[in-house]
C-alpha cells in the first residue's frame, strides 16, 4: 500500500513551483527520526510547534501593549496567527511549500521575551552572551522544549526561524548571510512585517496613541485607507513582484513605491507608537521587573532552582536565568515579582 505521505510528496513534485522546497527534499533533522506515515516533514514541524509549551505561552505575552484586558488587541499569539494567515496567502499564490512557510511563520516568535521589544533590549544589555528573540527562539526549539531536548525541526524551518527578522533592517535583505536558505523563509520574514505594521498601526489607534488621520498621507494613497486594503495591497505585491522580477519567483520580490511605504509606516510606528511616552513608559517599569528578577536568581542559584523545580544548572547560571526568564508571559513576571518583591498582605485579624 503507497503511504499517504509518499502520496503527498508526490503532489508536491507536480504542483509546486520549481523555486519551492519540496518536503522529500530537505536537509533533515540534526537526530535522524523515523518518518510519519500521514504527514511530510514540514507538515510535522508545523505541529510540533502548535503542540509546544512555548507556542501557548505566546498568548500571554506582549506585542505592543503591555498585557492588555481590552479582548481586542493583539498579543504575541494573535500577531503569530495574523503573520502565519498572511505567509501561507503568499506562499500559496506563489506554489511554494506552504507548511513549510506556515511551520516557519508559526516558530519566529517563540523566544520571545515577554512585555514586547523591553523585555528584548534589557536581556540584550544585562546578560553577558547577548540576546536576541530570533536567537532565542531557535534555543527553545532546539533546546528549550521537550525539557531539553528540543523539538527536532528540519533544517529549513530552523533555517526561517533564526533569520526571520533583523529589527529596522532591510525587509529584503541583500545581505547573503541574513537570506534564509528556502523562499519560504524569505515569505515568513515579510509576512512577519506586513503582519506587525499593520496590526500596530491598527491597535495603535484602538489605544488613542495615534489618529487614523496621523498615518502619513503618502503611505494612505499607495496602500489604501483601510486594514484591510493596506494587507490586501502588500500580499498581492508581494506575490506580483516576485512573479514580475527577472528571476522569476526564486527570490521574494515587491515593488518599489510598497516597500517604501512599509519602511515608511514602521519608522512612523517607532517614532509615534513604540517610541512613544504612553508605550515607553510601560518599557521603564516592565524593565526594571525584568532586571531585578534577574539579578535576584543570578545571584541566588539554590533559589533559582528551587524555583524551577530542578536540581541542577544545565548551562552557565546566567544563561539559565535568561533563558528562564525570556521564556516567561507577562502575567508570570509580575505575578513572580510581587511573590519575591512584594510583602503579602497579613490578612488575620
Ligand atoms: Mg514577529
Amino acid at each position: 500500500m503507497t503511504l499517504i505521505r509518499d502520496a503527498l510528496e508526490a503532489v508536491e513534485q507536480q504542483i509546486l513551483s520549481p523555486h519551492a522546497q519540496l518536503s522529500s527534499a530537505t536537509r533533515g533533522r540534526a537526530r535522524e527520526e523515523r518518518e510519519c506515515d500521514l504527514r511530510p516533514c514540514f507538515q510535522r514541524d508545523r505541529d510540533r510547534i502548535i503542540h509546544c509549551k512555548a507556542f501557548r505561552r505566546l498568548k500571554h505575552k506582549t506585542q505592543v501593549f503591555l498585557s492588555p484586558t481590552g479582548d481586542h488587541y493583539r498579543t504575541r499569539l494573535t500577531h503569530t496567527l495574523e503573520a502565519s494567515q498572511i505567509a501561507r496567502t503568499i506562499a500559496k499564490g506563489l506554489r511554494l511549500n506552504e507548511d513549510l512557510t506556515e511551520a516557519i511563520a508559526l516558530g519566529h516568535d517563540l523566544g520571545h521575551t515577554p512585555f514586547g521589544h523591553a523585555g528584548e533590549e534589557v536581556l540584550d544589555r544585562i546578560a553577558p552572551h547577548g540576546f536576541s528573540h530570533t536567537e532565542q527562539s531557535l534555543r527553545v526549539v532546539d533546546l528549550l522544549e521537550r525539557e531539553g531536548r528540543g523539538l527536532n525541526l528540519t533544517y529549513e524551518v530552523r533555517d526561517g526561524i533564526v533569520k526571520h527578522s533583523k529589527g529596522r533592517g532591510a525587509v529584503i535583505p541583500c545581505d547573503p548571510a541574513e537570506q534564509t536558505a528556502t523562499v519560504e523563509g524569505q515569505v515568513a520574514r515579510v509576512a512577519d512585517i506586513i503582519a506587525y505594521v499593520n496590526h500596530d498601526l491598527d491597535d495603535a489607534v484602538r489605544a488613542g496613541v495615534i489618529a487614523e488621520e496621523d498615518i502619513p498621507q503618502g503611505c494612505v494613497k499607495i496602500i489604501g485607507a483601510s486594514h484591510g486594503d493596506r494587507i490586501d495591497t502588500m500580499v498581492k505585491d508581494a506575490v506580483y513582484a516576485t512573479l514580475a522580477a527577472p528571476h522569476n519567483g526564486s527570490a521574494i520580490a515587491m515593488s518599489p513605491q510598497v516597500l517604501d511605504a512599509i519602511v515608511r509606516l514602521r519608522d512612523f510606528l517607532y517614532e509615534r507608537v513604540y517610541d512613544s511616552e504612553v508605550v515607553h513608559g510601560d518599557f521603564i517599569k516592565s524593565s526594571k521587573i525584568l532586571i531585578e528578577l534577574y539579578e535576584r536568581f543570578t545571584t541566588d542559584v539554590d533559589l533559582f532552582l528551587k524555583e524551577i523545580g530542578k536540581d541542577e544548572l544545565y548551562d552557565t547560571v546566567e544563561k539559565c536565568v535568561c533563558d528562564y526568564v525570556a521564556g516567561m508571559t507577562d502575567r508570570y513576571a509580575l505575578t513572580l515579582y510581587e511573590r519575591i518583591f512584594l510583602p503579602r498582605p497579613w490578612l488575620i485579624l
